[in-house]
C-alpha cells in the first residue's frame, strides 16, 4: 500500500525514471548530503525491481520516503542534475525516491552483535540517523525521546503541506522490528543524564533547536503577537487531527528571512488571511530561507517589505493593532560573509496596520541544554572536539542542528549516521585499550 503524498503514479514515475541519463560520477548523488546513488535507484526501479531500488535509497538514507518528500530537492540533487544545465527539466529525484520507498517498504534487518548500548537523546534525524547506523554496526541503540512520538523538530514544526504524517511513518515502519528502542515522554535532566551516563556504554545528543531568539522591545506579550514555532507546531497538530488551527488574523506580519518566517507567512496565507506581508531587515540575496518555499510564498500573494524592521508595537488594552516600520540600509562592511545593514535615519519610520504579528527571529538550543549536558559559556550551540561529534567530555557525543546551528532533514540524518561510525570506534578503542590493560 502506497503511504505517501508522492504525486506519482507508477506509469508517471516510470516515464520519469526512463528520462534519466545514468550519469557517471553522477552529480545528484555528490550534492546528496546522504550519497544516495540516485543513477542506481532509478536503474533498478527502470529494471522493475523496485524493492532493489527501495534498498538503495535506504542504504544511505535511512529516512529515505521522508527525505524524498521534504528535502529541498532544487537546492540539493535535483538542482546538480544535468538535465537542469542541459536546457531541459531536472529529473523529479524527490518525488521518485519518496514514491518508490513508499511503495516499497523494507525492514531494516535486526543486529545485535556487540555487546555495547548506545542511549541517544532526541528522536529526530540526527537520533533515528545514530540509531539506525549504530544498529547496522551491530550496536544496542535506545532512543530517549520527550514527545510521545519520534520526529523530533520534523513533526512539530514542518507544515503538513510540506510533510504529511505519511512519509515518516513509512520510515518508521520499518525500523519496528529492528531492535532500535524507542523510550518516550522522557525529560532529559542532569540526572537522567548521569543514568544514561552510567547504563549505556556512550550517549549521543541528538537535540533540535527548540528555542527561539526573543524580540525585546514593549509590546510582545501582547495578544495577536506569537512565536512562529508556536504558530507552526498549533498548525501542525490542527492539519494532522489533532487540535483546532491557530485563529489568525486577516493582515499578518512575518518578521525574519529564515524559512521558519517563510513557512508561517505561508500557513498564514492558507489559513485564510487577506495580507500577508514578510519584514526582513536585508535584502533577498541575504535571506536564508530557501528560493523553493520563497517562490511559493510569492505564488500564494505573501508580500515582502525589504530593509525593513519593527520599530515599535501599538497595542490599545493589550491587544495589536500595528506597528511601526523603520527602514535599513546597507553599509561597504561585510560581516560573517553578509552585507551589514544600518538604521536609515533619513527615512521617517511609517505605522502599518495589523492583527497578528510573527516573531520568526532565528532557533535556538532551548534554554539550559547546555548546562544539562555539562557545559557553560557563550556558545549558543554544543561544543565538540575539533574534527569529531565528540563533546569536550569522553562518551559523550552531538550531531545535528545543536551542533550545525540548523540544516536539512538529511544533512542531520547523515551527521548521525556519522557520528555513529565514530562513537563505534570509540567503543572498540575502549576495548582495545581494556585489553592491554589487562595484559599489563
Ligand atoms: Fe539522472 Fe540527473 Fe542524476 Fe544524471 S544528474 S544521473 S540525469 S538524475
Amino acid at each position: 500500500m502506497q503511504r505517501t503524498s508522492s504525486n506519482f503514479g507508477f506509469s508517471q514515475a516510470l516515464v520519469e525514471a526512463q528520462r534519466c541519463l545514468s550519469c557517471y560520477q553522477a552529480p545528484c548523488t555528490q550534492a546528496c548530503p546522504a550519497g544516495v546513488d540516485v543513477p542506481g535507484f532509478i536503474r533498478r526501479f527502470r529494471e522493475d525491481n523496485i524493492r532493489g531500488a527501495s534498498e538503495i535509497i535506504y542504504d544511505s538514507c535511512p529516512l529515505g520516503c521522508t527525505c524524498g518528500t521534504a528535502c529541498p530537492t532544487s537546492v540539493l540533487c535535483e538542482g546538480a542534475c544535468v538535465l537542469e544545465q542541459l536546457g531541459q527539466t531536472p529529473i523529479r529525484i524527490g518525488s521518485l525516491q519518496a514514491f518508490i520507498t513508499a511503495s516499497s517498504p523494507l525492514e531494516e534487518p535486526h543486529l545485535n552483535e556487540i555487546q555495547k548500548r548506545v542511549a541517544i537523546i532526541g528522536a529526530g534525524p540526527a537520533g533515528i540517523g545514530c540509531a539506525v547506523q549504530l544498529n547496522r554496526l551491530g550496536i544496542q541503540a535506545d532512543i530517549f525521546e520527550r514527545d510521545d512520538q519520534p520526529g523530533g523538530m520534523v513533526n512539530r514544526v514542518i507544515p503538513a503541506h510540506r510533510l504529511p504524517a505519511e512519509p515518516m511513518e513509512t520510515d518508521l515502519l520499518r525500523l519496528q522490528n529492528c531492535g532500535i528502542g524507542f523510550i518516550y515522554n522522557q525529560d532529559i535532566n542532569a540526572d537522567k543524564l548521569n543514568q544514561l551516563r552510567n547504563a549505556y556504554d556512550a550517549v549521543f545528543a541528538g537535540v533540535g533547536l527548540a528555542g527561539e531568539n526573543q524580540p525585546n522591545q514593549p509590546g510582545t506579550q501582547s495578544t495577536g503577537v506569537y512565536s512562529a514555532l508556536d504558530i507552526l507546531q498549533k498548525d501542525r497538530l490542527a492539519a494532522l487531527g489533532y487540535r483546532t488551527p491557530p485563529q489568525l488574523g486577516k493582515r499578518v506580519l512575518v518578521v525574519g528571512g529564515g524559512n521558519v518566517a517563510l513557512d508561517s507567512a505561508v500557513v498564514a496565507k492558507r489559513s485564510g488571511a487577506e495580507q500577508v506581508l514578510v519584514i526582513y531587515r536585508r535584502s533577498k540575496d541575504e535571506m536564508t530561507g530557501w528560493e523553493s518555499e520563497y517562490l511559493e510564498a510569492c505564488s500564494l500573494g505573501v508580500e515582502f517589505r525589504w530593509l525593513s524592521v519593527i520599530d515599535e508595537i501599538i497595542t490599545y488594552q493589550d491587544q495589536l493593532q500595528a506597528v511601526k516600520i523603520g527602514q535599513m540600509r546597507f553599509v561597504s562592511t561585510h560581516l560573517g560573509g553578509r552585507r551589514w545593514v544600518e538604521r536609515d535615519s533619513a527615512i521617517a519610520p511609517y505605522t502599518l496596520p495589523c492583527d497578528t504579528l510573527i516573531f520568526a527571529l532565528g532557533q535556538t538550543l532551548e534554554e539550559g541544554i547546555q548546562e544539562i549536558l555539562g557545559f557553560k559559556g557563550d556558545s549558543t550551540l554544543l561544543p565538540l572536539v575539533e574534527g569529531s561529534f565528540q563533546m569536550p567530555v569522553p562518551g559523550l557525543f552531538a550531531a545535528g542542528e545543536a551542533v550545525s546551528g540548523g540544516s536539512t532533514i538529511v544533512a542531520c540524518m547523515s551527521a548521525g549516521m556519522a557520528a555513529a561510525r565514530e562513537i563505534a570506534q570509540f567503543l572498540l578503542s575502549q576495548d582495545t585499550e581494556g585489553e592491554q590493560h589487562g595484559q599489563a
